[in-house]
């Protein structure tokens, strides 16, 4: 469902270059969970930005759903990123709206109809547990419920693969389990692929795969959780 080949990022700024990736190559496949781990600066935020283009790679190539992303149009680019549902570290919620608005975000830019949007939106509180939040706002909530809406709010556009960049590194640990037990539901049911990036291996553990490490710009290693985690 995700392949990157060969992906190298370079960037320059005056007299200084950076190998941001070095020639990664990766596959997530359909239904599948893989996590990216590394130490800060490893290259894990420009390898999840490179999966929607929001960082276009220096070289290689990038398929999602079986297209080849490098090669769209503008047009048939920002069709192709409604497949890709993505997650932050801060939630980036919209705060002036309502969780009810938040969620209905992007149908309302889709034109849905509003019957529609309000259905589909009702389905999605239920699915994340925050039937009752609907008419608060973001500041009201705990940044697991934050982030519990911003899931809500991405899935609203029936993305195919989610992408989490360090969905969970502003939660505590017992959120974090929850947050990780919901993406595995997410997972399981929608069969939704997902990719994440974490710096933490207890998340990795938690719901993925596979795991790929990330050692300054290079996959150093790709396997089962069972394969990377064993002590020799
Ligand atoms: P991580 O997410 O693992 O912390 P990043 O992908 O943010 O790593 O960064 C990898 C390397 O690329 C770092 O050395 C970082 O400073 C550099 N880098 C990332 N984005 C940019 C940018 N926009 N301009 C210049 N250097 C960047
Ligand atoms: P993260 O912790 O997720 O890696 P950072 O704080 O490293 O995030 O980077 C935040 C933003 O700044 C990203 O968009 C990244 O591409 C950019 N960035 C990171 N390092 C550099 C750098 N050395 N020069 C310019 N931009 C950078």
């Amino acid at each position: 469902m995700i392949e990157l080949k060969h992906v190298t990022k370079i960037f320059q700024q005056k007299d200084r270059i950076t190998a941001a990736l070095s020639d990664v190559s990766l596959t997530v496949p359909e239904g599948k969970v893989l996590g990216v781990i590394g130490e800060s600066g490893a290259g894990k935020s420009t390898l999840i930005r490179c999966v929607n283009l929001l960082e276009r790679p220096s070289s290689g190539e990038v398929f999602v759903d079986g297209q080849n992303l490098m090669e769209l149009s503008s047009s048939e680019l920002a069709k192709a990123r409604r497949n890709i549902g993505m997650i932050f570290q801060h939630f980036n919620l919209l705060s002036s709206r309502t969780v009810f608005d938040n969620i209905a975000f992007p149908l309302e830019l889709d034109k849905t109809p509003k019957a529609e949007i309000k259905a589909r939106v009702n389905e999605l509180l239920k699915l994340v547990g925050l039937e009752k939040k609907a008419n608060d706002y973001p500041s009201k909530l705990s940044g697991g419920q934050k982030q519990r809406v911003a899931i809500a709010r991405t899935l609203a556009s029936n993305p195919k693969v989610l992408l989490c960049d360090e969905a969970t590194s502003a939660l505590d640990p017992a959120t974090t389990h929850s947050i990780l037990s919901l993406l595995k539901e997410i997972n399981r049911q929608m069969n939704i692929t997902i990719l994440l990036i974490t710096h933490e291996m207890e998340v990795v553990k938690d719901i993925c795969d596979e795991v790929a490490v990330l050692h300054t710009g290079r996959l150093i290693e790709q396997g089962s959780i069972s394969e990377i985690f064993s002590t020799p």
